[in-house]
């Protein structure tokens, strides 16, 4: 891929939902992305045990962006690593295969931002990317709900958009405007109980889950 300016988005996405597609729909609008590389977890380290298998939740995610407007890549590295995954491994892997002048725009929602400070090196994630967050309802972006470490680097890093994109790492971006009230451990409860109308998931996704019985037991 040669593009400028990548977004990267991580998750379980077990199972992906809207919340997922406005947060990409947000960032790939406002840092005019050339492109979206998504990476489904293999075992993420701070949760339990994922509810479906990765072949299912890759299906998933291949259905929901299947009309994205840019080129969209799954990149299944997590997937295939045995142990734990890691960011800072992703990351040092993708600047690695894409070389050092692409801008990469790690994607998350403000309940990881909260997290940032346990995550394995997390200030090297810097060395690597530059971070793009979106307020998630229940869980702060402000100063005050966040550890200190994670606030300083925030008032240290803190860019504009058009800077995330043309700078190939080390800065961070804020969006505290972002309120989609939606999460994959609501939609399993849902699912359980058998409730389908009215999902946050795209229609496409929705008959993926219920030819394969997922979510059910
Ligand atoms: P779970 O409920 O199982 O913990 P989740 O809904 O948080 O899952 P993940 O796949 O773990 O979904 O999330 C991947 C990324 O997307 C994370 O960075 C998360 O913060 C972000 N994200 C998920 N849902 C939203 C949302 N509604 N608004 C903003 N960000 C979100």
């Amino acid at each position: 891929m040669s593009a400028s300016c990548i977004l990267i988005f991580g998750g379980s996405f077990d199972p992906v939902h809207d919340g997922h597609l406005g947060l990409a729909r947000y960032f790939s609008t406002l840092l005019q992305a050339d492109a979206l590389r998504l990476i489904p977890a293999g075992q993420p380290w701070q949760k339990p045990q994922l509810a479906t298998a990765a072949s299912h939740r890759i299906a998933m995610l291949r259905l929901a962006f299947a009309n994205w407007p840019s080129p969209v890549q799954i990149d299944e590295q997590e997937v295939l690593r045995e142990q734990p995954s890691y960011t800072i491994d992703t990351l040092r892997a993708l600047r690695k295969e894409l070389g050092p002048v692409v801008s990469l725009a790690l994607m998350m929602g403000a309940d990881q931002l909260q997290n940032l400070h346990t995550w394995r090196e997390w200030q090297q994630l810097f060395d690597y990317a530059n971070l793009c967050v979106a307020a998630r309802p229940g869980f702060q972006t402000e100063h005050d709900g966040l550890a200190p470490e994670v606030s300083r680097e925030i008032s240290r890093r803190s860019a504009s958009a058009a800077q995330i994109r043309t700078t190939p790492c080390g800065l961070i971006f804020v969006a505290p405007n972002l309120a989609l009230d939606i999460s994959a451990t609501q939609i399993r409860q849902s699912l359980q109980h058998s409730s389908r109308p009215g999902l946050p998931v795209p229609e496409a996704v929705l008959d993926y889950i219920q030819q394969h019985h997922l979510y059910q037991s």
